[in-house]
């Protein structure tokens, strides 16, 4: 899984790379479709990235798509990174064997 990880990691390092060169290209199609491109290769990154969360047992909040991965906070939280708030209030009925009615 860690090696997983490492690959996003590296792959997102090289779109923002490939992002800021593509940037410096002077403004026509080619570098709007370039630019386009790289816009969905970040987004399958990030669907990826929130892919392999879910599997490790990372809470996800749904305040965005595609969903934040919640982290957790020195008080054991755990904290969207977008909306700041404390996902376990979601999992706790889950974790507990009740699936709340939706
Ligand atoms: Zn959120």
């Amino acid at each position: 899984m860690n090696e997983l990880t490492n690959i996003l990691t590296t792959v997102a390092s090289a779109i923002t790379l490939l992002t800021g060169t593509a940037k410096l290209l002077p403004t026509s199609p080619e570098r709007k479709a370039a630019l386009l491109a790289l816009e969905q290769a970040e987004q399958a990154i990030q669907q990826a990235n929130v892919r392999l969360a879910a599997d490790l047992g990372y809470n996800l909040c749904q305040c965005t798509f595609p969903p934040q991965i919640a982290l957790r906070t020195q008080t054991g939280e755990m904290r969207c990174p977008s909306c700041h708030r404390d996902t376990n209030e979601d999992y706790a009925p889950m974790r507990s064997g009740f699936r709340p009615r939706r």
